[in-house]
């Protein structure tokens, strides 16, 4: 039995981790200032008695004995890390010193959530993790896109400096079960919207492509990830690289939904990238033959599930 610690762990990815961590047979410690996460996302794992919840904010320092740490701790959602832009830094940056000094003194293995952010509007597609990104370092992503790069930077620091035992991953738009009502990334929205017979909401002219990973498959790559040896420290992309217009999903979505809604089009935020699409040569080689399982739309109809019941 492995002791981790989860931070993010009431968010959305964080508490599918919590789960499967737990039925592995695993002590799991979910740490959470509970931002963007709910202890509803984890209230069914309360009662274990393999299970902690801590309420904690990662910019302060935490001191716990464990044997591996997830960093998830962060809001993702653009609305969510805009709304206080200088704490989203802090989050991802001071909160990454104070995970790496932890795992420095517990000799953890640390596992880092970075994101397909750091490549920004990407001029290479589809992107490799070899690919340096095109990020504005001043725009009003910046908080988080540069944050998440600083902490990759804090965490390949920390391994080489004093050994620390890390592994990055780079996230690329995952969504699933247990994301907020109002979230506010683009799939929840969609299908709230289209479930409440609302406007769908396509920012720009909804060409715009992403890269849509069910939840699943992410936390099949991100354990994989932990348990490779510890010369495999990545960075190493984990997404599915199945790749959709916002056009294409919102009419996915009204579709599968049954959705009287109509579709309305509302200005592009700055900086949005204009696509987005994993390279996963890596991921197949180095986590076991892993590679996505789910394709987007019977990820989508559990989706769809989940919000009908959290809407009656
Ligand atoms: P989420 O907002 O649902 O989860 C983030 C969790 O971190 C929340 O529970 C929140 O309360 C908590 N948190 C935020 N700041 C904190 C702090 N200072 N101290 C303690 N807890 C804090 O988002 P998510 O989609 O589950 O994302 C989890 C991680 O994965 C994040 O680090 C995110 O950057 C990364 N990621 C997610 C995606 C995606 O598509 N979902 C893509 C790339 C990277
Ligand atoms: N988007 C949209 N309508 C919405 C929310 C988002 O058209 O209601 C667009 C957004 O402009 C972006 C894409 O969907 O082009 C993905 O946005 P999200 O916030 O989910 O993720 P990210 O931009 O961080 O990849």
């Amino acid at each position: 039995m492995k002791r981790i610690l989860i931070t993010g762990g009431a968010g959305f990815i964080g508490s599918h981790l919590c789960e499967r961590l737990l039925n592995e047979g695993n002590e799991v410690i979910c740490l959470d200032n509970y931002f963007t996460g709910h202890k509803s996302n984890i209230e069914h794992l309360i009662g274990n008695p393999y299970f902690e919840l801590v309420r904690h904010d990662i910019t302060q320092p935490f001191f716990i004995e464990v044997d591996e740490i997830y960093n998830l701790a962060c809001p993702a959602s653009p609305i969510h890390y805009q709304y206080n832009a200088i704490k989203t830094i802090k989050t991802s940056v001071m909160g990454a010193i104070n995970m790496l000094g932890l795992a420095k003194r517990t000799r953890a293995k640390i596992l880092q959530a970075s994101t397909s952010e750091v490549y920004g509007d990407p001029s290479i597609h589809p992107q490799p993790e070899s690919y340096w990104g095109n990020v504005n370092p001043i725009g009003p992503r910046s908080c988080y896109d540069e944050g998440k790069r600083c902490a990759e930077s804090i965490f390949i620091n920390y391994h080489y400096q004093n050994n620390v035992r890390i592994k990055i991953i780079r996230i690329f738009n995952t969504y699933g079960p247990r994301m907020n009502v109002n979230d506010g990334r683009v799939v929840s929205n969609f299908i709230v919207q289209a479930l409440r017979s609302e406007d769908i909401t396509i920012f720009g002219d909804g060409l715009q492509t992403r890269s849509f990973q069910y939840v699943d498959d992410l936390i099949e790559g991100m354990i994989r990830m932990m348990n490779t040896d510890d010369a495999f420290i990545g960075p190493v992309n984990i997404g599915n690289p199945g790749e959709f217009s916002m056009m294409e999903l919102a009419n996915k979505i009204i579709d599968l939904t049954g959705s009287t809604s109509r579709i309305v089009y509302m200005p592009l935020p700055e900086d949005d990238p204009l696509q987005r699409q994993p390279d996963i040569t890596l991921a197949k080689s180095k986590l076991n033959g892993w590679t996505p399982l789910v394709q987007l739309e019977a990820g989508l109809i559990e989706t769809i599930k989940y919000f009908e019941k959290k809407l009656e």
